[in-house]
């Protein structure tokens, strides 16, 4: 299997980046509504996480709120 099928189904293709990139997590509504909406957000989301992305919009969540769910899953390990 290709690694990354899911880019493919990327909603956030074909878009402005800039978006998925906000200054503030107080500006990342626009992105987040887009990945409400993405068949992928989940694997873009666990992608993201295993990666450690450390800027912009992956799966609905911000830097901080990614830090946030690790956080938690080490908690619950
Ligand atoms: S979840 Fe968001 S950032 Fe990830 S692929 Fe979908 S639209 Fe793009």
């Amino acid at each position: 299997m290709k690694t990354h099928t899911w880019r493919s189904q990327a909603r956030c293709q074909g878009i402005d980046p800039e978006i998925f990139y906000p200054a503030a997590d107080e500006d990342a509504d626009e992105a987040k509504s887009i990945c409400s909406n993405c068949n992928v957000r989940l694997a873009c989301l666990e992608y993201a996480l295993a990666v450690r992305e450390r800027d912009g919009v992956w799966g609905g969540a911000t830097e901080r709120e990614r830090r946030r769910i690790l956080r938690q899953r080490r908690r619950t390990a």
